[in-house]
């Protein structure tokens, strides 16, 4: 059996500000990041203890969760462990990254994002070098604010062509982007098709609640983090009879995160083994 879990603690703090995010500059008490410290502790002995399955996580906090310890710590163990296949986090790459030396390389893959209010181009494309130094896999998106095209362009130049760029379109409103926008975006990201809809779900089988689930950091499971109804606990010894094929009861699915589990979208013909992390295998 294989799991794609995604993670979700109660850390929600940010070292960025970017003017759309409700978590920006919010800093989390030392209560809060003492809990997300042991949840996450808590979480990672429950998969090494999971030896019948092979687990791939995904980390995705609210806020920045790289620049904190507990994080590091907990994806160089996961790395290690060998029933766990691969472990990503979704990070704004502010962090140093020196610690990732200590992590199992192979296993270990970001889904980072570039935010242009927040740093430079300079400063993040060197981020990347140091990951390709470490030989850590990463995948690089970027809000597609239509202002921020130039630069989306110039990072795509500037990135090593063996790295993925992916673009998250703003779908809100459907007239937002020109079609010339949609050219100059499709030639940066070829596999942005998926991200410009929002797939139509309900009734479809989405191997979210069924090999794929979301965690917070009591352990409650949801098929994913858009349906939020609780199908069980990871702590409770039934646990596993909660999983099983479900339809999806949602409208539609514009999540990158959960559009990827609808099978009917076959998106692992683009994507290949890196699904979580965002790394198309053709681009
Ligand atoms: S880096 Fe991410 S979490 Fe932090 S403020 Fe920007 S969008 Fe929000
Ligand atoms: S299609 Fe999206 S909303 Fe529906 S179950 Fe899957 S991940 Fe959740």
């Amino acid at each position: 059996m294989i799991w794609s879990i995604l993670y979700r603690g109660p850390l929600s703090g940010c070292n960025y500000s970017c003017t759309y995010c409700p978590f920006a500059k919010k800093k989390d008490s030392k209560k809060v990041l003492e809990m997300d410290s042991q949840q996450l502790h808590k979480f990672v002995n429950w998969v090494s203890i999971q030896s019948d399955k092979t687990i791939n996580i995904l980390f995705t906090p609210w806020g920045e969760g790289l620049i904190r310890k507990h994080y590091q710590d907990a994806i160089i163990q996961l790395s290690q462990m060998p029933n766990v296949g691969k472990v990503s986090i979704q990070t704004n790459l502010s962090c140093k990254l020196k610690w990732l030396e200590s992590s199992n390389k192979e296993k270990v893959a970001l889904w980072t994002t570039y935010h242009p209010t927040q740093t430079t181009l300079t400063q993040f494309l060197n981020k990347c070098q140091q990951l390709d130094i470490l030989k850590i896999k990463y995948s690089v998106g970027v809000v597609g604010f239509r202002e921020a095209l130039p630069e989306i362009e110039m990072m795509r130049q500037k990135l090593s062509k063996s790295t993925y760029l992916w673009i998250n379109a703003l779908k809100k409103n459907p007239d937002y982007y020109s079609t010339d926008d949609i050219r100059r975006m499709s030639v940066v990201d070829p596999h942005i098709h998926y991200n410009l809809q929002n797939h139509e779900s309900k009734g479809f089988y989405c191997r979210a609640g069924h090999t794929t689930f979301s965690v917070n950091g009591d352990g409650d499971v949801s098929r994913c983090h858009f349906i939020k109804e609780i199908i069980g606990n990871i702590y409770d010894v039934d646990f596993e009879q909660r999983l099983f094929p479900k339809l999806c009861i949602n409208d539609t699915c514009g999540c990158h995160i959960g559009y990827v589990h609808l099978e009917k979208l076959n998106i692992e013909k683009d994507f290949g083994d890196g699904i979580l992390e965002r790394i198309a295998t053709n681009f």
